[in-house]
């Protein structure tokens, strides 16, 4: 519709604004670009709009944030869902939220994902808190819990890049008992292969970036909770802008969409993967906790439903990082990428990447090695993503 005007001036600013009403509904929504919107006549509905009622600006409460959230919030079994610019976004607004002071506790996984450690190391320094690193996998991690009484346990499950397991429903009983929130980042499994807050967590973390997305084309990040929790998150996420673009949140909307179906093929795909790896006398060990002879399988049964994730990490024996860089270098069908979750399989050196912001000295307590490779099994054939890791480990092995 074009407004009463002769002006091209004025016509270049408004004509095309507008639709005209419509009963039709699209399959798919619409990408709301738009950071502002106005209410016409109606001052009121404006004034409502600026309290989160309706959507007025996209720092607020956004069309396309909101549909995702309400996706998440279904996946996961939770009361609410808030969506962020990244997954290292949602990590710190839950350490936020919960806000531990000089002298409490936070206890964090010992052998999760580095980023994590190292943002929560800064944490600490700059406020004061105690930062206790555990191997929440291990049965002793449920009673070191206990005696700390920390404020807030943030564990990893499944943990990155070690494919560790840890027993939520023991860890959420702990915490209970003295009081401790916890939050479990969740991004290995996806809320496809498990709801952390249905095993009683407080609050269910995930770098939308890799498996909800799915295609490497967005980052973001969420936490699903109860109401009372989110709503301190959004009123921060308000205050300190950590939004999701629109664009990103559709396509992470789109990649919802095809999860469960996704994550049951990665499943597969990395169960045979990691049987054929298992079979090789190149390698020392091979993760995958779908694996009898995997140190957590039995907990990883309770754990995890309907698959054990696309994740499968391994050891190449007797290498060192220049080997496993000539591995990286050896494969051809997958791609060496610093990244997981995507539809094509994508293989990493954990020391280097995703355990590099960790001391030396932290990688070897979490039993990350200098010959450790990480896979994120794609959708292709699965006996050809073997074959290109085998012949990629073949190339550079008794070098
Ligand atoms: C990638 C990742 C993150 C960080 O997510 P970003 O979206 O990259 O900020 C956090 N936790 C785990 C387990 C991850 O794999």
């Amino acid at each position: 519709m074009a407004p009463a005007s002769k002006s091209l001036r004025t016509l270049a600013v408004h004509a095309g604004g507008l639709l005209k009403a419509s009963r039709s509904v699209p399959i798919v929504p619409a990408i709301h670009v738009s950071t502002v919107s106005h209410f016409a006549d109606d001052s009121e509905a404006l004034d409502a709009a600026l309290d989160g009622k309706d959507f007025v600006y996209s720092r607020i409460t956004a069309q396309n944030t909101t549909l995702l959230e309400d996706a998440i919030a279904a996946l996961e079994g939770a009361e609410d869902a808030v969506v962020f610019a990244s997954g290292m976004a949602a990590v710190r607004a839950v350490v936020d939220a919960e806000a531990p002071r000089p002298g409490e506790k936070v206890v964090i996984a010992a052998d999760g994902y580095g980023v994590t450690r190292l943002l929560l190391k800064t944490m600490a320094d700059a406020r004061g808190f105690e930062l206790v690193a555990l191997k929440l996998s291990e049965a002793s991690a449920v009673e070191r819990i206990r005696e700390l009484k920390p404020r807030l346990v943030l564990a990893e499950s499944v943990t990155n890049p070690l494919l560790s397991v840890p027993d939520i429903t023991a860890l959420s009983e702990a915490c209970r008992a003295v009081g401790a929130a916890l939050a479990v980042d969740g991004t290995f499994p996806s809320p496809a292969h498990q709801q952390a807050l249905l095993l009683g967590a407080d609050y269910a973390i995930q770098s939308t970036t890799k498996w909800l997305n799915g295609h490497s084309d967005a980052l973001g990040g969420s936490v699903a909770a109860s109401k009372a929790q989110v709503a301190p998150l959004k009123r921060m996420r308000l205050l300190e802008g950590t939004v999701i673009g629109p664009f990103e949140a559709w396509l992470t909307l789109r990649g919802v969409r095809t999860l469960p179906v996704r994550m049951k093929a990665h499943s597969e795909h990395a169960a045979q993967v990691a049987r054929r790896l298992s079979e090789s006398p190149l390698l020392d060990r091979v993760y995958y906790p779908g694996l009898p002879s995997h140190q957590h399988h039995a907990v990883a049964r309770r754990m995890l439903q309907g698959g054990f994730g696309g994740m499968v990490a391994f050891e190449i024996k007797g290498a060192d990082r220049q080997a496993c860089f000539g591995f990286l270098e050896g494969v051809r069908l997958a791609r060496a990428a610093p990244s997981l979750g995507d539809v094509a399989t994508l293989v990493m050196h954990a020391a280097s990447a995703s355990a590099r912001r960790m001391t030396p000295s932290e990688r070897e307590a979490a039993g990350i090695g200098e010959n450790l490779i990480r896979v994120s099994v794609g959708l292709e054939d699965p006996d050809e993503i073997a074959d290109d890791l085998l012949q990629a480990v073949a190339s550079v092995s008794g070098r």
